[in-house]
């Protein structure tokens, strides 16, 4: 199963991604891991794109198009990938509309974490991502300690969670983000889940939500 994971920054969306991806074994598609890997490599195109990600902007659809194209064409992750933070607008999302039946796959559904502005401030700024095993943690709702084994030297915080990026950020959340999920409404795929709860409580509300899609 195909499986998309839409929300505003901060909702939770990669804490609920690795949860999926283990429970049912699945491929963990972040075109923001994506990008902020090639920013690490250090090359021009990822200089670019460091400057597009730190102002709170969406990285051009043609560069997240090869990310995405080299995923989907390959065998191995045939019908299971979870996208993290894409499709980002109404294009990206009807490109892959595209790409999924030339591939002969499936979207089998769509979760939309609806969170609270004030909750999402928090969650972003508290954010911490460990170097080493990849593991998000969040410094007010879920602090590294017994649940990380790695030094705590490899906890860091992303370059765009600061408070001046968090606007922008909400800004291109609404004005290219949103209209997707009326898209995906029409389609059928649409869920909505409360994203203000608990991470386990989260879990287990998406959880419910595939196992009757399953059933
Ligand atoms: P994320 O890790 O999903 O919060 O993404 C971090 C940043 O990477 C975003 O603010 C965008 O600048 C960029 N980005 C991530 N995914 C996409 C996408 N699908 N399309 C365009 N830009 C993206």
């Amino acid at each position: 199963m195909n499986i998309i994971l839409f929300g505003p920054p901060g909702a939770g969306k990669g804490t609920q991604a690795d949860n999926i991806v283990r429970l049912f074994n699945l491929k963990k598609i972040s075109t923001g891991d994506l990008l902020r890997n090639e920013i690490k490599n250090n090359t021009e195109l990822g200089q670019k794109i460091k400057s597009i990600i730190d102002v709170g902007s969406l990285v051009s659809d043609k560069i997240i198009d090869n990310l995405i194209i080299k995923i989907l064409s390959d065998i191995k992750f045939h019908n299971r990938l979870l996208f993290d933070g894409y499709p980002r607008n109404l294009n990206q999302a009807k490109n892959l509309d595209l790409l999924i039946k030339n591939y002969n796959q499936k979207i089998f559904c769509v979760f939309s974490l609806n969170v609270r502005k004030d909750l999402l401030v928090k969650r972003i700024l508290g954010r911490q991502t460990c170097m080493k095993c990849g593991k998000i943690f969040n410094v007010y709702f879920n602090p590294a300690s017994s649940n990380h084994v790695c030094d705590p030297q490899y906890l860091t915080k992303r370059s765009d969670d600061n408070e001046r990026t968090i606007f922008n950020r909400f800004e291109t959340y609404s004005k290219e983000t949103l209209p997707i999920l009326d898209y995906y409404k029409k389609l059928n795929l649409l869920h909505e889940i409360n994203g203000n709860a608990e991470i386990d409580d989260i879990f287990k509300e998406i959880c419910d939500i595939i196992g009757s899609l399953e059933g």
